[in-house]
């Protein structure tokens, strides 16, 4: 099989196999322990934590260590919020973005039911949200404004450095930027984003770490009780094979960063020039630099094709591919795309595919003959006749 899935995790980079199985072995101790042995492991997790804030341009006690970003952006959105709360006593206003990921989504909705005034930003038929309506959106009691670097359905990038620019005479407000799709592929400035989330599985890392970068001043409440570990904020044992192998991926992903991009716009431009010529298809992803050149996501109009079918129709020619993001793959239409075109049929027949370095340009040519192939099942089959 060819897998097209980069988006939804990523193999190992090499650096990041050989120390999270290097660490696993030699440092099993608890680095909370007051051993010698506690101490080492404690050592090594601190040593990452610099590495990791030196590449940032952050303070070392910035970086907290998470089980991934889905916990960083309840810690962001959540914690943030109740911490707030509980400070004044009263129901802070908050504004995310309607394209946002169900880690950040969802935490707005939950918020909303606690009494938390939430603003859903909507987007343009790019699907990118424009800076203008987050200022239009601000009200005396904003604390938080949430906006992702890469959305990961569709690649689209958002103006996080514009609202940073915008949010810069408004101390008051945080802005968090989920970077889990982002980091690696573009350029991203620290200086004035309040909290930015990367994952460690999106980027050659392990599964079950990520990172919250906290600036010093932000007030988080924890979502956990029960130890002192990450300034208490993130209580339980630290996973400190994982801690070091994410640390290995985070500097290689820096240090690879260019090349890999103008493979991937190589890969990308391959990809959607072929695309392009085969009739029913809609392309969903704008055109970079609007959009991250690993994600290319396109519908298929036909009545009554949905993603499952295609997903299922590619698998059988040993192409793997996903529609929607991996923690909200079983909904039929996706809210990324509803909040873009507002049309059904579009998003309930969309394919997402991403790119990654290790697809081979011949992978890719295969990749589309599928396409191809696919497409003309469905046209041959009446009842799918194009709408
Ligand atoms: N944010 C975005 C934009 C994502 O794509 C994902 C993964 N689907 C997450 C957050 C959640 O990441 P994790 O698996 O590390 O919890």
């Amino acid at each position: 099989s060819l897998y097209f899935d980069y988006c939804a995790s990523t193999p190992l980079h090499p650096r990041a196999y050989r120390t999270l199985m290097d660490s696993a072995k030699h440092n099993y101790a608890n680095p909370s322990s007051m051993h010698e042995m506690g101490f080492e492991a404690s050592l090594r997790v601190e040593e990452s934590r610099e590495q990791i804030a030196r590449h940032l341009q952050v303070k070392a006690t910035e970086v907290i260590f998470t089980s991934g970003a889905t916990e960083s952006n309840n810690l962001a959105i959540v914690g943030v919020a109740r911490a707030w709360k509980k400070r004044t006593g009263r129901n802070p206003h908050i504004i995310l973005s309607q394209i946002e990921h169900s880690s950040v989504y969802q935490c707005g909705k939950q918020l909303a039911e606690e009494g938390v005034e939430v603003s859903f930003l909507p987007v343009n038929s790019n699907g990118i949200v424009s800076p203008v309506s987050v200022k239009e959106s601000l009200q005396a009691n904003t604390i938080l404004v949430s906006v992702m670097h890469v959305n990961n359905e569709t690649g689209a990038v958002q103006p996080i450095a514009e609202i940073a620019e915008l949010l810069k005479s408004e101390p008051q407000i945080h802005f968090h930027v989920d970077g889990v799709q982002g980091f690696g592929k573009l350029q991203v400035e620290l200086e004035h984003i309040d909290l930015y989330t990367v994952s460690g599985h999106k980027i050659g890392g392990p599964k079950g770490i990520g990172l919250l970068v906290a600036k010093e001043y932000i007030e988080i409440g924890p979502l956990m009780y029960g130890g002192e570990q990450e300034q208490g904020v993130r209580p339980g044992t630290t996973n400190v094979p994982a801690v070091l192998s994410f640390t290995e991926a985070i500097v290689a992903s820096l240090e690879e960063r260019q090349e890999k991009f103008e493979y991937l716009t190589t890969l990308h431009g391959l990809v959607c020039s072929r695309l392009a010529t085969i009739p029913g298809l809609v392309m969903n992803s704008p055109l970079p630099p609007l959009s991250s050149p690993h994600i290319i996501n396109f519908s298929y109009r036909g009545r009554g094709v949905t993603s499952a079918m295609m997903i299922s129709m590619l698998a059988k020619q040993g192409i793997i591919v996903s529609s929607q993001s991996a923690c909200s793959s079983k909904a039929k239409l996706s809210r990324v795309l509803m909040a873009m075109t507002q049309d059904e049929t579009i998003s309930s027949s969309s394919i997402r595919l991403s790119l990654h370095e290790m697809v081979t340009q011949e992978d890719a040519v295969y990749l589309v003959a599928a396409i191809e192939r696919m497409v003309s099942q469905l046209k041959s089959k009446n009842k799918f006749d194009l709408l």
